[in-house]
């Protein structure tokens, strides 16, 4: 039914230089994108736009539901190629289009026509004309509305001639790449997913790190995040996800540190293992799923005490969010049916009954002090046996 697609964008920020390396990464996205979906297909930009052309066969809506993955894109044009580059054919196809594309024809429209190829023997405004006579002759149930119409039929004279006139929501934002790299840390909740998922939409790379605790944390719940990184590489693309073996630091924590504040000198380890390898990958920032509020680990005391350990921004894209709102993000980005799969994840395990919830840096930093002698050794061996994946989407 349809044969290309024009792709909208519209970060207005983007002036200048930025513009074509938004453009760019935006068809490089795309192609990734589209290699997931059966058939050939040539992504192009021209005059400032980008195409989306089937070289093929192709289910629409598979490409559709690829392209609606794609951060930076804001709407997504089905186009249909009016076979023959004549009046005539046009006009064939244009009465076929309204036809088919709506059986219900009880409705305003108006035509705008759009002549690049200046060679074409009718000029723009005639074409407006005739083809809205056309319409109202074939099917009189239609009515002209030219200030606010239902359907804006639109119809592009370039090298092939090509009618659209359906907008299909994309998700926004930008396209992944133009922003950098950042160090997701992953856990199996609701929450990390959606953090990498906003901020991979502002066109950010996204890599990831988990920590396990076998035998306290089972393969299961390993493969969940696994799972889940593969959820967010629909629209991030490949994650490279290290899952660290975090049980070794756990004991010695657990064993040597008062268990009121066993939660945030945890959270400090991860965060100095995770600044560790995205130094190591040229990240700039590390991501996290936390909320103020959400738990002990969470209040501003304590998030000021895990930040206390890192060199790099950290970023909370969930900061301010209510629980509600981030499980809507995560239902719309299907992660959520896998977040709530029931597996253990190491924080649960060696949690404290009352944990901390106004820890002071320097008291943390001295409980602290009762690891010197191990930590460094215990850091290194997780550091090297930490396993790195590949995660893709379709992998
Ligand atoms: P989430 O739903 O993301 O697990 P949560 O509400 O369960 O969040 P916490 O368990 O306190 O919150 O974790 C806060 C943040 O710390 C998580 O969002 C995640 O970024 C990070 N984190 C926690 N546990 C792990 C883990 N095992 N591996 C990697 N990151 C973790
Ligand atoms: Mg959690």
């Amino acid at each position: 039914m349809f044969q290309a697609f024009l792709i909208k964008y519209g970060e207005i920020a983007i002036k200048g230089k930025n513009r074509h390396l938004f453009e760019d990464a935006l068809v490089r996205q795309i192609r990734n994108a589209l290699k997931a979906v059966e058939g050939e297909f040539k992504t192009y930009k021209t005059f400032g736009r980008i195409f989306v052309e089937g070289l093929s066969d192709f289910d629409s809506e598979e490409v559709i539901e690829a392209l609606q993955k794609v951060f930076g894109i804001v709407g997504i044009c089905p186009m249909r190629k009016v076979t023959e580059k004549n009046y005539d054919a046009l006009k064939a196809e244009v009465l076929k289009y309204m036809d088919e594309v709506y059986p219900d024809k009880h409705r305003t429209f108006k035509v705008r026509c759009r002549r690049v190829d200046k060679g074409f023997p009718v000029d723009s405004m005639t074409m407006n004309c005739d083809l809205g006579d056309a319409i109202l002759t074939a099917y009189p149930d239609f009515k002209v509305d030219v200030k606010n119409p239902e359907i804006l039929l639109e119809v592009e004279v370039r090298e092939e001639i090509y009618i659209y006139s359906d907008t299909i929501p994309g998700p926004g934002g930008m396209p992944v790449g133009v922003s950098g790299k950042a160090m997701l840390l992953l856990s199996g909740g609701i929450d990390s997913p959606v953090a990498g998922w906003m901020t991979a939409k502002r066109g950010v790379q996204v890599e990831a790190v988990y920590f396990h605790a076998p035998p306290y944390t089972s393969e299961r719940a390993k493969q969940k995040v696994v799972d889940l990184a593969k959820k967010v590489a629909a629209y991030a693309g490949p994650i490279r996800l290290h899952v660290v073996n975090f049980t070794d630091i756990q004991l010695a924590i657990y064993e040597k540190c008062p268990h009121d504040e066993l939660t945030i000198i945890m959270r400090r380890y991860m965060m100095r293992i995770a600044e560790h390898f995205a130094k190591a990958d040229n990240a700039q920032a590390l991501i996290t799923g936390e909320s103020i509020g959400q738990v002990a680990s969470q209040t501003m005391y304590s998030l000021a005490c895990t930040d206390d350990v890192c060199t790099m921004p950290v970023f909370r894209p969930l900061i301010a969010m209510d629980k509600i709102d981030i499980i809507e993000i995560s239902e719309k980005i299907d992660t959520y049916e896998t977040s709530i799969l029931p597996f253990e994840d190491c924080c649960t395990i060696f949690v404290a009954k009352h944990p901390v919830t106004k820890p002071k840096v320097s008291v943390i930093r001295k409980s602290e002090n009762r690891l010197n002698e191990v930590i460094d050794e215990l850091m290194a061996k997780a550091i090297e046996t930490t396993d790195i994946l590949e995660v893709r989407a379709d992998s």
